[in-house]
Parts: C-alpha cells; structure tokens; sequence
C-alpha cells in the first residue's frame, strides 16, 4: 500500500472521544472522518473479535465508495486482581447503557480493599481495518499501556477510566494528563502506529 497512501481513514466510531485522540494522533497528511454505521452487537469474547465485527460492519455500511479504509477500535481496561474484568465488558461494566461515571463507581467498589500490590491494570486497544464494500480484511494492530489503578478519582479530563489510571512511572492518572500527554504513551497511540506502519506509513515522527 506505499505506492498510494490513503488521505483519509474513516473511523467507524459513535465515541467522540476516541474519534478526537485519533485525530490528534493522525500525520498532517491524514484525516480521520467518522463513518457512522447502524450498532452492531458487540458478541464477541475478545477485543480483536469485537474490532472485526465493528470494521466490518462499519465497511459494509460504508455510503461513500467502495475500496476505502476504514477502521474500529475496540479497547478496554484489564485488572488482573479482578479476574480480567472490566474487560471486553469495559463500556458496559455497570450495566447495557451505563455512564462513564457509573462505570468508573462500578470498578472503585470491586477494588475496595484490593492492596497497593494487586492494583495493576492495563488498557489495550485492538484497531481493525477494512476495506469499504467488501469488508475485506486490511490490518489489525494492537496496543497496551501499563499501570495500576488509583484509590479515588483523580483528575476529570479524558473519558471513560482515565481518572482512575495511573500509567507506570508517572505519579497522575490519564484524568490529569494533557490529552497530548496521554497521546504520548496510550494505548490508543501504540495500536495506531502500529496500524499505519501495516498499511505503509513512515512511523509518526517522520508523517509530520
Ligand atoms: P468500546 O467502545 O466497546 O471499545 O469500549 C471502550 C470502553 O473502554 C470505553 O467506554 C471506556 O470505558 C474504556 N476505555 C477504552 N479506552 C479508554 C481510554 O483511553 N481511557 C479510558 N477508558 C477507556
């Protein structure tokens, strides 16, 4: 794909949180427009399987023309002293429709009592590409970001779990960062280098 390098990729996204990360994170060279698709469920038990099925879904309703990259992203919060939860379950882990906030209280419950040492947790961010029309499969890329989850909220900047995220080495949550802070070292950031090297950009760096 270096010979012709795609202007735009179409984010299949109704988050308007993410849909802003990625266009922060994008080259110059690069847009990154919503592509709106009818919901799909979400059956899947991993984030790779739920990417697929967002790509796809979003490729398949696409209304422009065919042949166009598209992609999702399907991402989450993993704590490990919680048997994996919130998981793939992240955006509804208080229930179908629940709010940030509601999730947020969810998880600062579960994890009362659960010892400085067992409050490690990372985000992982799946992206999948496809190719508007037929849904065929264009790249899948992966990211992860380590750190533990804090006793209270901290900060009210981000979206979802950020303010309880403290990554490693730093002493602030996601919730306290500046988005381009964040941007530097999420999750969202490494899975999304990762996609455009696959499909034939220069590492970021070298976009701008
Ligand atoms: P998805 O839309 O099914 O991929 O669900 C993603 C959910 O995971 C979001 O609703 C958040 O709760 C959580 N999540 C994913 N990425 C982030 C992030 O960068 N910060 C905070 N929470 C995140």
């Amino acid at each position: 794909m270096a010979e012709s390098l795609p202007k735009v990729l179409y984010l299949g996204t109704g988050n308007p949180h993410k849909l802003a990360e990625f266009e922060r994170l994008a080259p110059s060279s690069l847009s990154i427009l919503p592509s709106l698709a009818p919901p799909v469920e979400e059956t899947g038990k991993t984030f790779l399987a739920n990417a697929f099925i967002k790509a796809k879904n979003t490729a398949l309703a696409f209304s422009g023309p065919p042949g166009q990259l598209v992609f999702a992203d399907d991402s989450g919060l993993v704590v490990p002293a919680l048997g994996g939860e919130p998981g793939v379950l992240s955006a509804r882990y208080a229930g179908e429709g629940a709010s940030d906030l509601e999730n947020r209280e969810a998880l600062q419950r579960k994890m009362k009592g659960v010892p400085p040492e067992e409050r490690g947790a990372f985000f992982v961010c799946i992206l999948v590409a496809a190719l508007s029309g037929s849904g065929r499969l264009a790249g899948a890329a992966a990211g992860y970001v380590y750190g533990k989850i804090a006793r209270g909220p901290m900060g009210e900047g981000g979206f979802g779990y950020d303010p309880l995220f403290v990554p490693e080495g730093y002493r602030v949550s996601f919730g306290l960062m500046a988005p381009e802070e964040k941007n530097r070292i999420s999750h969202r950031a490494k899975a999304f280098i990762n996609l455009l090297s696959l499909l034939g950009f220069k590492s970021a760096g070298e976009n701008r």
